[in-house]
Formats: structure tokens, C-alpha cells, sequence
């Protein structure tokens, strides 16, 4: 039955997607319309060729995104108003008892699989088609699909438990079972950051530790400069993917480890590499990384909180396409309708994450040479192909990162 709900989740979706569409097509329009010259601050380090190419890049990585909003309004109003979720509720009704712990398990899992069927073509499409049209991709059909396997793998490992605790507290815990909740999936955040860098991350890469040579030297002094003890440094073979370079901390506490990809150690110097390094050490040393961890937390028990109020209302059921409650629904029509309201906070988090990140650039200058971080991203744009002259608006909803030329013009500052 339509109520007030479905309208106000209409308009939010409505509202949503036409801000994403709206600022994709910006997004296209200033790459292109910057692309005839490079700026000119950046005239001298970037070639004409090379800011085409990210022009270009950013265009057809910016029209699959168009194909994907699309795409995925029609699949949330069709699980929604549509009656997918009921209709799978009522699918699982059979073989199991509804509202017990299997039904609720089969309707979400069933749920996340659609959702990953659906993305699946657009993922190869990015993959074998764009990345590689552009140089960047080294991923082999293959691999692709054996990373596929060992992701669903992992996922179910992990999640089916998580799952089966969170089903299970909702249904025997009372009003306050939200509470409860938040407890269990903020344990499993932090659990999760301590076992992804020894037992998840080499089940996709290789880790051969860096212990010899300039770059270990330079590495060695620069945490020592900083008081930092890590558990290595490591190099990871992310070339067999892609040619994107990267560099970053995985873990905390005693799992804590710094990794390279191969494609970043090859193309910068080993005082470059030491830059982006003091870089990402700042984010430690300015709690960056727990902070980001505690602001998760305190969303995700915003979140329940106000799903524990919905969740007995039945015209929050009946407002999203669902006839039969179960905790089960709520919990995925909460997952399906709750991004399209928030979408609009998005500049918030944005604007903290680039705060942390000139924080980091601080850091750095104080502890590495600001020249070798400005030749460091300089680098990393080129042969990333980012571009140089994003769309305002788009890039205060997406972009984590500062623009470019704002990093360097702070690190070029007295
Ligand atoms: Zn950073």
C-alpha cells in the first residue's frame, strides 16, 4: 500500500539519482572543456598527451558511472515498490519457516547475490573494456573470475556468521536489540582490520618483504624519525591486475604493515616513494585511521538506532513494498532505501576525509622533503591518468583527495 513513506522514498531516490546523473554530466563537461591545454601550473611536469588522456579517461570511467546510477535506481525501486523483497520473502517461505534465523539468512543472501549479478557486467565492462583501452589494465578473463570465486568465498566465510548474530540478536533481544547490534558489527570492523593483512590480502597478492637496498634504508630511517614500529615493508604485485601504483597501511595495532605496490616502487624514486610513505604515516600518527574507524561507528549506530524505531511500524513496511514484516525485510529495505537519504551528506564526509589529508601532506613536509611528495603526485597523476581539472561540485561529493593543484600548493607554501 502507498503511504506517506513511498513518496518521501520517491522523492529521495528521485532526488538522489538526479543529483548523481547531474553531476556525472558536469564531470564530462569540464574534463572536456579543459582539454585542449594543460594548466598551467602543471605545464611543465604533464604533457599535452597525457592530460588528453585523462581527460578522456575521466569521461568514459565517468559515462559507465552514468550506465551504473541508472542501473541501479531501477534495481533498488524494483527490489522496493517493485516487490522483490517480498517476493523473495514469500520464495523462502517455502522451504523454510518465515521470520526464522534461515529464512532471514536465505532473503538477504539471495538479496546480495542479485545485487552482485547485476553489477557483474558493468564490472567486466570497466575491466576488459575501458581499463584496458587505456593501458591500464593487466587482469586476465581468468583471473578475474577466480578473484570473483575467492571474493563470494571470503564474503560467506565472514558474513554468514555475522549475519546469522545480527538475525538472531533482533529477534531475541528485545526493543533494544539495535544496541546489541551496533556491539556485534563494530567488533567485526575491528576484527575485520586485524585479519585482513595476514590472512585475507595474500589470498589475492604476493607480499615479498623489502629488506634490502636504498628504499629499505630510506624507509628505516624515515620510521625511525617518526617513532613508528611497523611488522614490515612490503611489496605487493598489484601489476598483475592493473598498472594503477598505489601505496598504504593495512591493520592496526600488532597486524600493522606497510605495503607498495610494485607498480609505485618501479616508477618513483626511492625519496619519493619515502614522501608518499611519510604521507600515509602522518594518517597514522594523526589518528586518522581511528578516527575514520569510530565515525563509522558512530554512523552505523545512527543507523540501527533508527531502524530500531521503524522496525515495529507497519507502515514502514508496507510504505517500501513489503506485505509480510520480518526482521529480515527491515534489514533490507533499511540496506536498499537508507543510501538514497543520505546521499546528500556525502560533501560532509568528503570534506573531513580531504581535511585528514592535508593534515597527512603536513606531516609530511615535516618529516620528508615537500619537493619529493610534489614530484610523487605529480607522478601518480600522470601515470594514473587523474584528472587535473575536475568538475567542482563533482569532486566535492566524490573525490577523498584534495585536487592536485590544491596538495601542491599548500606543500609549496612556507
Ligand atoms: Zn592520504
Amino acid at each position: 500500500m502507498p503511504n506517506a513513506l513511498t513518496w518521501l522514498f520517491l522523492a529521495a531516490l528521485l532526488a538522489a539519482t538526479a543529483t548523481r546523473l547531474w553531476l556525472a554530466l558536469r564531470q564530462i563537461r569540464h574534463v572536456r572543456a579543459h582539454r585542449a591545454a594543460v594548466p598551467p601550473s602543471f605545464a611543465d611536469s604533464i604533457p599535452l598527451a597525457a592530460h588528453q588522456k585523462a581527460a578522456d579517461y575521466t569521461a568514459a570511467k565517468t559515462r559507465l558511472g552514468i550506465i551504473g546510477t541508472s542501473i541501479d535506481a531501477g534495481l533498488v525501486l524494483l527490489l522496493t515498490l517493485g516487490g522483490g523483497v517480498q517476493w523473495l520473502s514469500a520464495l523462502w517461505a517455502r522451504p523454510f519457516e518465515a521470520g526464522l534465523l534461515a529464512h532471514g539468512t536465505a532473503l538477504l543472501l539471495s538479496l546480495f547475490f542479485i545485487q552482485g549479478a547485476v553489477s557483474l557486467p558493468l564490472a567486466l565492462y570497466r575491466t576488459f573494456v575501458v581499463e584496458s583501452r587505456f593501458g591500464f589494465n593487466r587482469m586476465t578473463v581468468p583471473l578475474f573470475f577466480a578473484d570473483l570465486a575467492k571474493q563470494v568465498a571470503v564474503a560467506l566465510v565472514l558474513g554468514v556468521p555475522l549475519l546469522l548474530a545480527v538475525l538472531w540478536l533482533m529477534g531475541r533481544m528485545g526493543e533494544h536489540w539495535w544496541l546489541y547490534v551496533w556491539l556485534v558489527v563494530t567488533a567485526f570492523s575491528i576484527g575485520l582490520q586485524l585479519i585482513i593483512p595476514p590472512v585475507i590480502l595474500p589470498l589475492f597478492n604476493k607480499f615479498t618483504p623489502i629488506t634490502e637496498g636504498e628504499l629499505a634504508r630510506r624507509v628505516a630511517s624515515l620510521l625511525a624519525r617518526c617513532g613508528f614500529k611497523s611488522r614490515g615493508l612490503y611489496m605487493m604485485d598489484g601489476s598483475k591486475r592493473s598498472s594503477h601504483g598505489n601505496a598504504f597501511f593495512a591493520g592496526f595495532g600488532a597486524a600493522k604493515r606497510i605495503v607498495l605496490f610494485d607498480t609505485l616502487v618501479e616508477r618513483l624514486q626511492p625519496s619519493e616513494v619515502e614522501a608518499v610513505l611519510a604521507h600515509e604515516l602522518g594518517h597514522y600518527k594523526l589518528h586518522h585511521i581511528v578516527k575514520m574507524l569510530a565515525l563509522g561507528a558512530a554512523m552505523t549506530f545512527a543507523g540501527l538506532w533508527v531502524l530500531g524505531q521503524l522496525i515495529d511500524q507497519p507502515w514502514f513496511y508496507a510504505g517500501l513494498g513489503v506485505t509480510a514484516p520480518s526482521t529480515a525485510a527491515a534489514l533490507a529495505l533499511f540496506m536498499l532505501a537508507g543510501p538514497e537519504f543520505t546521499f546528500l551528506l556525502h560533501p560532509l564526509l568528503t570534506l573531513y576525509s580531504r581535511k585528514n589529508e592535508f593534515e597527512a601532506d603536513a606531516y609530511a613536509k615535516g618529516h620528508a622533503q615537500s619537493s619529493d611528495l610534489i614530484q610523487a603526485l605529480v607522478k601518480l597523476y600522470r601515470d594514473n591518468a587523474s584528472t587535473l581539472t575536475p568538475d567542482p561540485l563533482h569532486s566535492a561529493f566524490y573525490d577523498s583527495h584534495p585536487p592536485a593543484a590544491l596538495r601542491i600548493a599548500r606543500l609549496e607554501a612556507k
